[in-house]
């Protein structure tokens, strides 16, 4: 059975897998590769992707994006009345790759290989990992996303050993690696992220910028407004991709506005998220401990590497001209697919060893004498190369002592109480021999980022713990009732899905043309309207290979952007 690799993304996923001995990818079934992390609710039925993508701004209540920012979290997120954790619209969304996935390999799909951002923090990943247990997939390896993006990276240029940074910034994150190749070992060297900056604060910063020009205050708009000026404000952003200028438009409470938004704005808005990038950077390369000097290329990936201001910013303060390799949406997902053939020892690839890296200090709290305070003492730090096991030794804070509480943190403050709280172990102190008492505390962190925490004090006693995230960790009564919740969730057919989506880009395109070219749109629109109420799937399908190359045309006509 095919082991599939897949690009959650925070805007888009993606699938791959690896076939005749290389990878390929997934196309959804409206025949695309992206297919947007978006679910919305509509007459009691689950819409997913880029359906769910065109209602949002019909219904911001009960739609749901950008949830990948809140993984690892048990936050709520409505679709209408009923409340989903980021990790079920998650599953929903992975639960659509598998189906697309199989149907595209035409054999059942069970296990993935899913990638992450690099400064996924413990719970983030572990809530990945329940996410693909939800949509039915086995996932049993996640891998870095710069990690799979420099494994597709080297796949194309095996003959050179170098090394390179690997710039990630996608919708939601900005993740920067520094990666060295040499035979068949890609190894990482440092990753530095921040899980909060991605193109979305541009789409924020020139939405902001729309309004400040228009003086409308922000607050005072609805959620189906702001919504639709992040979209308009996208819309430009990527304008500005092609040409010198882009063009806003947007219709208010008190009609159309317009704004003429140029490169330099753009760099004038975005300034405080350049600063923000360059500093990951120069984090990235200090961490691996080299200078811009060693670098001998710089990978950019991600949708919004495709802004030319990001890489001219780039290009001035690294002073090298930072490259592409194809499509920087589709990398990582060819990345996941060679790692998941990586995984399964085929033949072909056999040889390729990816070494990989923990992206943040795991440590325990010990107790500061002058403030009681809990600070950090690292045991494992950022950086080291994995699997990575460390032991380190303490001794009690007092002699009377008759047991010790250790409690597991991960992050990189000083004060344990900013950094994320992983678990305790507890261990008995005996007091026989209290001139020399002490423990022994071993974290062993393995390549699928799971932590084990052994304790051992003076007398050989020990106590062993796997960090297994308890707070949003389901039993298996919860995980099993979970499943049939989402399984029972009433998703529309494959053929439904089509005509709804037809119907979203028919609103569109009747809203941008005039004339004869609407009369056709409403004529088509309202057929298959009256269609939707109880056709046969083979009907819906003869409707939509119908009217499909009708729209295409009037978008060509229109110049309007195909839907993604
Ligand atoms: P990703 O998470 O890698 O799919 O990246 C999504 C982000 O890339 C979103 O913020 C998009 O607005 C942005 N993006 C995609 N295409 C373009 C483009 N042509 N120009 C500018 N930004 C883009």
């Amino acid at each position: 059975m095919p082991v599939i690799g897949i690009d959650l993304g925070t805007t888009n996923s993606l699938a791959a897998v690896w076939k005749d001995g290389h990878e390929v990818l997934i196309p959804n079934r409206f025949g695309s590769y992206l297919t947007p992390s978006v679910v919305t609710e509509e007459d009691g039925a689950v819409l997913v992707g880029i359906v769910a993508k065109e209602k949002r701004p019909l219904y911001p209540e009960r739609s749901a994006a950008s949830f990948k920012r809140l993984m690892g979290t048990n936050r709520k997120i409505y679709l209408g009345s009923r409340g989903f954790t980021p990790q079920e619209l998650s599953a929903m969304v992975l639960r659509q790759l598998k189906q697309d996935a199989e149907e595209f390999l035409g054999e059942a799909v069970e296990e993935a290989v899913i990638s992450v951002p690099a400064y996924f923090n413990d719970e983030q990943r572990f809530a990945t990992k329940q996410a693909g247990l939800l949509a039915g997939l086995r996932v049993e390896r996640l891998v870095n996303e710069p990690s799979a993006a420099a494994l597709a990276y080297r796949s194309i240029h095996e003959e050179n050993d170098e090394t390179f940074l690997v710039i990630d910034f996608g919708g939601g994150t900005l993740d920067v690696s520094v990666v060295e190749c040499f035979d068949q070992v890609v190894e990482i060297m440092a990753v530095a992220g921040d899980n909060h900056l991605g193109g979305d604060d541009f789409d924020q910063r020139i939405a902001e910028h729309f309004c400040r020009e228009h003086k409308i205050e922000r607050g005072s708009l609805k959620p189906a407004q702001w919504l639709t000026l992040l979209r308009s404000a996208e819309q430009c952003k990527r304008q500005l991709t092609e040409k010198d200028a882009g063009m806003m438009e947007w219709e208010g409470p008190e009609g159309k506005m317009g704004m003429i938004l140029t490169q330099e704005d753009l760099i004038r808005i975005g300034a405080p998220l350049f600063k923000r990038m360059e500093a990951v950077v120069q984090k990235a390369l200090r961490d691996a401990s080299v200078g811009v000097d060693v670098i001998d290329r710089i990978v950019l990936v991600g949708g919004t590497c495709r802004m030319p201001v990001i890489r001219q910013y780039i290009r001035h303060f690294m002073d090298i001209a930072p490259v592409t390799e194809g499509n920087p949406d589709e990398i990582v997902a060819r990345g996941t697919a060679i790692y998941g053939a990586i995984k399964e020892r085929r033949a072909e690839i056999r040889d390729v060893l990816l070494t990989d890296i923990c992206p943040f200090t795991l440590g325990i709290g010990v107790r500061d004498p002058s403030s009681q305070d809990l600070l950090l003492s690292p045991v494992i730090e950022r950086n080291c190369v994995l699997p990575f096991s460390r032991e380190q030794t303490y001794t009690p804070c007092s002699d009377t002592q008759t047991h010790v509480m250790i409690h597991i943190f991960q992050g990189e403050s000083m004060h344990c109480s900013e950094n994320l709280f992983l678990g305790t172990l507890h261990l008995d102190m005996p007091t026989a021999g209290s001139d020399s008492r002490f423990v022994k505390v071993r974290f062993t962190y393995d390549i699928n980022g799971i932590l084990e925490v052994e304790a051992v004090n003076h007398v050989g006693q020990k106590q062993r713990k796997v960090i297994l995230n308890s707070h949003i960790r389901m039993s298996d009564k919860e995980l099993e009732e979970k499943l049939c919740q989402l399984k029972n969730l009433n998703y529309i057919s494959q053929e439904e899905e089509q005509v709804k989506y037809l119907l979203a880009r028919a609103d569109r395109l009747y809203q941008e043309s005039l004339g004869r070219y609407r009369e056709v749109v409403q004529n088509n629109s309202q057929w298959l309207c009256s269609l939707m109420d109880g056709k046969s799937l083979a009907e819906l399908r003869a409707a939509k290979k119908q009217v499909e190359p009708i729209f295409d045309y009037l978008e060509e006509k229109l110049g309007l952007e195909k839907l993604t």
